[in-house]
Parts: C-alpha cells; sequence; structure tokens
C-alpha cells in the first residue's frame, strides 16, 4: 500500500473492485533491478501487467520486452520500444505469427524443439533464437511445470538444427519458477547452460547469450530475499560455471517489477456459516478467482488482505469469491484470519496484487465485469 494510492481510493472512491498501480513503485522496481543486475539487460514480462501507463513508464526507463503474442508486441510498440527491444519469448508460436513479428522488426524468438525451430527458420530467416531448457522450479509458489523448455542435451541439438537452417543460435534460457523464494535457484540451471556452451563451441557454434528469466518474488505474507541478495548469487552462479567468459545476460521479470505496485480495493458481499456451530464464517467478496485472482488456485499466492478493523480479535475464514462457480473459493484448505468484527460491505483491500490479475480476470462470468484497473 502507498500513499498515493490510499489518497486515490480516497478522494475517487472507486464503484465495485478494482486494481490500482501505483508507476512510482514500478520505476523504483525497474531501478532496483537495473542496479541489482548492471551487466543485464531487462526484458519485462508484459503479461504480468499489460497496462500501456505501465509498459509506456518501463520503456522510457529503458526496459526491453519479453512478449508472448502478435498482440502483447504490438503494445510493447505502441509504448515506444524499438523492435530490438522486444523478444518473443512464447515457445508455442503460430508460424504466421512469427512472419508477422519478423515483420514488424522483431529477431529475438524462443525454442524449445527442433520443430519450432523449423518455422522460425522459414517465416524470420536469419532471426536469432534462444533454446530454453527444463527447470524443475523446486522453491518456486507458481511453478512452471514441464510445458515449456527441452532436457539440455536436447537443446544442443536443437540450436545445431537453427545454425544448420540459416539462424543465428545464440543462447539458452530458462526460468526458476514464479515466486521463486531461493535466490540459489539460478545456480543449477546456469551449471546446464555452461555446458551446452562448451559442448556447442567444441562443434563450432558460439553460444553468446543467457536469458535468466523471471522468478523474482513479490512480498505477500512471507519475508522473501532482496533483489540485491538474487544479484549476487546469480552473478556468483555465472562466474562459477562461465568463469572469465562470462555471457551476455538478461532477465525477464513479471511479478517482481509490477506485483507490489498494485492494490485492489474489493467488498465484502456476504459473511455466513453452513452451520450454527461451524467455527469457521464464509466470507463472500465481489472479488473472486473469475475476477483476476485466479493465483489462488490451489492456494498457491497467498496475498494480505487488510480490512479496517485489522486491530479486532481474529477468528478463521473461508474466503470465497462471487460468481456461481464452487471452483471460485480463494482460501479454504487453510483458511484466513479475519477480524470477527467485519461486516457485510467492508471495503478489504488486496495487496501485492499488481502481477497477474487484470491479465487472469475473466471477460464476463456471470456477468461481473473485467477487473477495471486505475494506473496512477
Ligand atoms: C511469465 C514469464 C516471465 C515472468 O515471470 P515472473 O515470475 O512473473 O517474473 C518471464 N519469462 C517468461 C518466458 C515468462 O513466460
Amino acid at each position: 500500500m502507498t500513499d498515493r494510492i490510499r489518497e486515490f481510493l480516497r478522494d475517487r472512491r472507486p464503484e465495485g473492485p478494482c486494481l490500482v498501480v501505483d508507476l512510482d513503485v514500478v520505476r523504483t522496481n525497474y531501478n532496483t533491478f537495473a542496479r541489482a543486475l548492471p551487466d543485464s539487460r531487462v526484458y519485462y514480462a508484459v503479461k504480468a501487467n499489460p497496462a500501456p501507463e505501465v509498459l509506456k513508464l518501463l520503456a522510457d526507463l529503458g526496459s526491453s520486452f519479453d512478449c508472448a503474442s502478435v498482440a502483447e508486441i504490438d503494445m510493447a510498440l505502441a509504448a515506444g520500444a524499438t523492435p530490438d527491444r522486444i523478444s518473443f519469448g512464447n515457445t508455442i508460436k503460430k508460424e504466421r505469427d512469427i512472419a508477422a513479428a519478423y515483420q514488424r522488426g522483431i529477431r529475438l524468438f524462443a525454442v524449445d524443439c527442433r520443430e519450432e525451430v523449423e518455422k522460425v527458420a522459414r517465416a524470420a530467416p536469419g532471426a536469432r533464437v534462444f533454446c530454453r531448457i527444463l527447470c524443475d522450479c523446486v522453491g518456486a509458489e507458481w511453478p512452471l511445470s514441464r510445458k515449456f523448455g527441452c532436457v539440455p542435451e536436447l537443446a544442443v541439438g536443437v540450436l545445431e538444427h537453427a545454425h544448420r537452417l540459416g539462424l543465428d543460435a545464440c543462447g539458452i534460457s530458462f526460468h526458476v519458477g514464479s515466486q521463486q523464494p531461493n535466490p540459489e535457484a539460478w545456480d543449477i540451471a546456469l551449471a546446464s547452460a555452461a555446458e551446452i556452451f562448451r559442448t556447442l563451441s567444441d562443434r563450432g557454434i558460439q553460444l553468446r547469450m543467457v536469458n535468466l528469466g523471471g522468478g523474482f518474488p513479490t512480498k505477500y505474507l512471507k519475508k522473501i530475499p532482496l533483489v540485491k541478495t538474487y544479484g549476487r548469487a546469480i552473478s556468483n552462479a555465472l562466474r562459477k560455471h562461465f568463469g572469465n567468459r562470462i555471457p551476455e545476460t538478461i532477465i525477464e521479470p513479471g511479478r517482481g517489477m509490477v506485483g507490489d505496485a498494485g492494490v485492489v480495493k474489493a467488498e465484502v458481499v456476504l459473511i455466513s456459516k453452513k452451520a450454527d456451530n461451524d467455527p469457521v464464517r464464509w466470507v463472500y467478496l465481489d472479488i473472486g478467482k473469475f475476477g483476476g485472482l485466479a493465483e489462488t488456485m490451489d492456494e498457491a499466492i497467498r496475498y494480505p488482505i487488510r480490512t479496517e478493523r485489522d486491530g479486532d480479535a481474529k477468528s478463521p475464514c473461508v474466503i470465497a469469491g462471487p460468481t456461481c462457480d464452487s471452483a471460485d473459493v480463494l482460501y479454504e484448505k487453510t483458511p484466513y484470519d479475519l477480524p470477527v468484527s467485519l461486516s457485510i460491505g467492508d471495503e478489504v483491500l488486496i495487496e501485492g496484487t499488481g502481477a497477474y490479475t487484470t491479465t487472469y480476470s475473466a471477460v464476463a462470468f456471470n456477468g461481473f465485469e473485467p477487473l477495471r484497473s486505475y494506473v496512477i
């Protein structure tokens, strides 16, 4: 929560659930990343929060952008980014979208298999490609599974194939899992990356870039290490595995760039019990999984929730959204302590919601409008 957000909510009193994003926090976060990893270029992961004001600010600060679709590429271009500052980082692309990106001047593409390399070679001849390797994501609160990346042994063949087809096989990427609380998580992936660099060097292909991905956390309820600590751990791992031949690096923060810049204002619609002797109250908010809080899936992300009665005694609550879908329950397995005095109609503030909220909200499930956002 920032003073600017508090004042905005007090003065404007917006109706309905909404996200308010403070650009000052985004600016501070950008500068913090730039200072903590001075030798890395920052490619902001647009999907975390694609609000035009956020993209414009980051473009003005000198950020580059990691985009997953032609629509995101167009948003980054509209914000003022030049094509050389945009990466098409999705490993799953239609060939015609690769061509559309190439036509817009984009020359940097992610791949994780030979089939995708062939598409890029046809639709974006001569472009730079980096191969994403699998990462076990241990410890991440929002792990990224096996959907993206290949095993390091396969990456060698993928990049050789790219080279053979006239592409510029430039490097390796990985993602250690989103909301990664362990700064050492980059070490194993960097060991694999260095191994791939050596193998390909022996075969006459000189890689020169490592894309370190995202994973930098936002503070929710638990304490997290400073970005500086991540920077130090990553530089140490780079020195350990690459010696004095440290490659060019890029980072793709999404959550860490915007998560703590946003607060969702919501309202208590109903408080009830399922039985008279039930110790747990059900608290229904006017925002739920389909209104932008999808990362509460499996109760993975636990947001700080503030009320105006936080000084009062608390008791456990199940927190649920307003839609007629039984999946629309935010916290039940681990109930959430809220003030006993909390009442229907009270406003609640859900902190750390600047990332992955507006982009996850449904268009009109049950007629609830998508999460409105104000960028100040
Ligand atoms: C989503 C995504 C990111 C951002 O991850 P965070 O954990 O939010 O920082 C970075 N890179 C790629 C390729 C992504 O898909």
